[in-house]
């Protein structure tokens, strides 16, 4: 018997204008997804398939494309000629061992077939109750939906099981987002919140070597190379903040060093998005989780953005969420490690809660050569491609 898989995907982003570059994103997204395993993509009549697999692969298949953003579920089907005793038997062996109720549900493109959508559902349920005791049907509220799709080309796709998908938009159909990427479990979230909406995520993150140890730096390359999973490849700029640090350190009041550093960070990220071809800046900030997330100390980093947008998908989630989708997206165990990140050496005591703007400013005002020691850091960063594999 064939085993097949059918793809769905949103319905929205299929309508509009973009459709053709929408769906050719989707299909590359799964081709590339595809392409360790021997096996077959087939697209007919905007419905997708996967055929001719390993079925021992058919799992790790499975969990492949339920990362892919654009797909909405998908549901592993076994391929039958569209013969009612062939079609009815596979029914019977979609309904799981445990189901106490089911329903059949027809869908017939093949309108060469004697009997119509209902007729074939009545029967092929006649057939089920036929050969398993103690089951009955329940059209509204049923353990088990057994659907059959009889489609034109002689063939029927009979399932019962729906495996959920990632959702969200194909991978890079919403333009770049340079993501402020740090060591903690918040920033990876938010790029994977912004790629799952078509984005395609460049990082930047910075670091203060010896300040901050090799470890630290190992983790967030840990970090980028296990967001491709879902992301795709990723370009990491990885820019030297010691030397900015220091100077803030140096010259203006501590309390204020976290918001200078902010400050300072977006400014260095903005020229960063711009040179690859990043359309706004995305970070990891939710509303009031440190002194420095609130609406104040929002204001007086996004004061130092020219023009790109600022993207924070967590503003409004709980650390928990959080926390549930760093563990599903595989990066949680790595943010967990230890190692300290820049904006927790020199730590004032103090940090300012609701910074005033005019302050934020004056202090920044106060380094000297601000706009050499941006630039040095620039030239001085390090590039990392990721490729997903
Ligand atoms: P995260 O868990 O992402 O580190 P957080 O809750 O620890 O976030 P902060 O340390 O205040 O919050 O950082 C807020 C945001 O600033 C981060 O989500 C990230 O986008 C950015 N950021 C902080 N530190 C760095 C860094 N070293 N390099 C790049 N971006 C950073
Ligand atoms: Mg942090």
């Amino acid at each position: 018997m064939e085993k097949v898989i059918l793809l769905r995907y949103g319905e929205l982003f299929l309508k509009g204008r973009n459709r053709s570059s929408f769906e050719s994103a989707l299909i590359d997204s799964i081709k590339r997804a595809l392409a360790p395993y021997e096996c077959t993509f087939c697209r007919t009549q905007n419905r997708y398939y996967v055929e001719n697999y390993r079925h021992e692969q058919e799992g790790r298949i499975v969990g492949r494309l339920s990362e892919i953003f654009g797909l909405s579920s998908l549901s592993v089907a076994v391929k039958v000629r569209s013969e009612y005793e062939e079609m009815y038997a596979a029914a019977l062996a979609a309904v799981p061992s445990g189901a106490r109720t089911f329903c059949v549900r027809v869908k017939r493109a093949d309108k060469r077939m004697d009997k119509n959508s209902m007729q074939i559902a009545t029967e092929a349920g006649g057939y089920i109750l036929g050969k398993r005791q103690g089951l009955g049907v329940d059209l509204f509220t049923p353990d088990c939906t057994v659907n059959i799709d009889i489609r034109e080309n002689g063939y029927a796709y009979i399932y019962s099981g729906k495996t959920e998908c990632a959702g969200g938009m194909p991978r890079g159909t919403a333009g770049g987002g340079m993501l402020l990427l740090s060591g903690g479990f918040d920033s990876p979230v938010a790029g994977y919140r912004m790629a799952r909406r078509g984005m395609k995520i460049t990082a930047v993150h910075y670091h203060s070597y010896p300040h901050t140890g090799l470890q630290a730096r190992q983790k967030v390359l840990d970090i980028a190379k296990t967001m491709t999973r879902y992301c795709g490849d990723i370009r990491l700029i990885v820019v030297s903040f010691t030397k900015i640090q220091e100077e803030i350190h140096r010259r203006c009041d501590g309390d204020f060093m976290i918001t200078v550093m902010r400050r300072v960070m977006v400014r260095i990220a903005e020229r960063l998005a711009v040179a690859n071809g990043c359309g706004a800046l995305i970070t990891g900030e939710s509303l009031g989780q440190v002194a420095s997330q609130t609406v104040a100390g929002i204001t007086s980093t996004e004061d130092a953005v020219e023009t790109l947008p600022v993207f924070r998908p967590l503003i409004g989630m709980d650390k928990y969420e959080i926390m549930d989708t760093a563990e599903k997206i595989g990066t949680f165990d790595i943010s967990k490690q230890p190692y300290e990140d820049c904006c927790t050496v020199f730590l004032p005591k103090n940090p300012v809660i609701n910074p005033k703007l005019d302050k934020a400013r004056a202090e920044e005002a106060k380094l000297e050569g601000l706009e050499e020691l941006i630039e040095e850091a620039i030239r001085g960063a390090e590039i990392i491609d990721y490729t997903a594999d």
